[in-house]
């Protein structure tokens, strides 16, 4: 009972913070990673320089930072039916990068969305759930500088060449071009009932009749026309339409899960989204049935592993949650949110060899992806009044940018610890930061 009341409240603070925070999960990442890298492969940006974020933010609309930040709003994902017609906007961003169009953003608002970006966000089921609500809050104090991406907007021409060179780059990359006629489709259609949801200096543009007709034309040539374009395999597609229904099953009020996926839907994509949806509200027994019936039909997806990991953990059924997360990683090497979920259900759990374990997982994790939550949760997993908790604190609040606190525990892990720990040496270091 216990478990379901802090869950009510976690989704009641996650709704009020949700304006304008990045979300981080392995498997949204994973598909996006596997839509752009080839594009941005196409416009010589290495994978390595590359990096994609998911803010959580309504809108239709996604942007490129820097020509290699490509931020991708949740509200663009749940909206664009295809995994090609996603690549179409994404090339579409890569197309201003190549165009040399980032010059127009002010430096301020670059660094603003640098800090945002190296404070991250919860992952996405640990934000809704179970996040430590002043974890939330420090994030998104840092994250705010997102919003200001609205300052930046380019000239119509800008638009036009950001479509055509997008455009070669789908080409060049094998992909079908006719994405852009999809998406601009799309945006035509959303115009006018949907047009307060529109972000007037996003991809939509009030011109996109026109730029509609400019790609059909493009389509018309003949080189495009001798070329076979492989079809999207339907691999990539199952896992394009589950990131879609995870989205919306997280972020969505039930009655939007139920008309988007209703009960007469009994595709995976429709069971996933019910199933979080449930889970959210409070009903378990319908979540689990439910994610027991994706985990029956593809037993090796770790990310319905996770789900069951998420809802046992709501339940307060450790022991299951352990399991199902630990199923999760065996099926998928290298999770950052998964393992750390799993070291948090652990540092609860508390035996001796539960701690171990968190602190190994943490660990693991920092070395990825240091985050913020990976932090928090290896200072619960030291547990109080252990040194090594302060220092870890003190890393959380280095990464959530509040200096302040972070020299506060770094100067009493100092008075707990032996001079020679390593994690000593790493709290001075933090005391020395200007
Ligand atoms: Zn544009």
């Amino acid at each position: 009972m216990k478990k379901i009341l802090f869950s009510i409240f976690a989704i009641l603070f996650a709704v009020n913070v949700r304006a304008e925070s990045l979300i981080n999960d392995t498997e949204v990442e994973a598909v996006l990673g596997e839509l752009v890298t080839p594009l941005a492969a196409a416009a010589d940006i290495s994978p390595n320089r590359m990096h994609i974020y998911l803010v959580d933010n309504d809108s239709f609309n996604a942007f490129v930072i820097g020509g290699e930040d490509i931020y991708i709003y949740t509200g663009l994902l749940k909206r664009v039916t295809t995994p090609n017609a996603l690549r179409a906007v994404i090339a579409h961003e890569l197309g201003h990068t190549l165009g040399g169009h980032m010059a127009q953003m002010s430096a301020q608002i670059e660094s603003e969305m640098r800090r945002a970006m190296i404070i991250q966000a919860l992952g996405i089921g640990l934000m809704v759930l179970g996040g430590n609500p002043s974890l939330g809050a420090g994030v998104m104090a840092g994250a705010t500088g997102v919003a200001k991406q609205s300052m930046m907007s380019f000239s119509r021409d800008e638009e036009r060449i950001a479509d055509d060179l997008g455009f070669n780059l789908m080409v060049e990359a094998g992909y079908n071009p006719n994405g852009f006629v999809e998406i601009f489709t799309q945006m035509n259609e959303m115009t006018s009932p949907l047009e307060s949801r529109v972000n007037k200096n996003s991809i939509n543009h009030p011109v996109t009749a026109e730029r509609l007709k400019n790609v059909r034309e493009k389509l018309l040539n003949q080189n495009i026309k001798n070329k076979k374009f492989p079809e999207d395999d339907a691999k990539i597609i199952e896992k394009y339409n589950l990131v879609r229904a995870k989205l919306v099953g997280y972020l969505d009020d039930f009655t939007r899960v139920k008309t988007l996926y209703p009960y007469s839907n009994k595709s995976d994509e429709a069971i996933y989204a019910r199933a979080i949806a449930n889970m959210r509200g409070g009903n378990l027994s319908g979540a689990v049935t439910g994610t027991k019936t994706l985990i029956s039909r593809q037993p090796k997806n770790p990310y319905f592993y996770e789900l069951l990991g998420d809802i046992e953990y709501q339940y307060g059924h450790y022991d299951n949650s352990v399991a199902a997360y630990e199923h999760a990683i065996n099926l998928r090497k290298n999770s950052p949110q998964i393992e750390t979920a799993l070291a948090l259900v652990l540092s609860e759990r508390g035996t001796d060899n539960d701690r171990a374990r968190a602190i190994e997982l943490c660990r693991h994790t920092i070395l990825l992806d240091p985050k913020p939550l990976a932090y928090w949760v290896l200072a619960r997993a030291f547990g109080d009044g252990d040194g090594r908790a302060d220092w870890a604190m003190a890393e959380f609040y280095t990464l959530q940018k509040q200096p302040q606190k972070a020299k506060e525990y770094a100067r009493r892990a100092k008075t707990r610890l032996p001079h020679d720990e390593p994690e000593y040496i790493k709290s001075d270091d933090i005391l020395k930061q200007e």
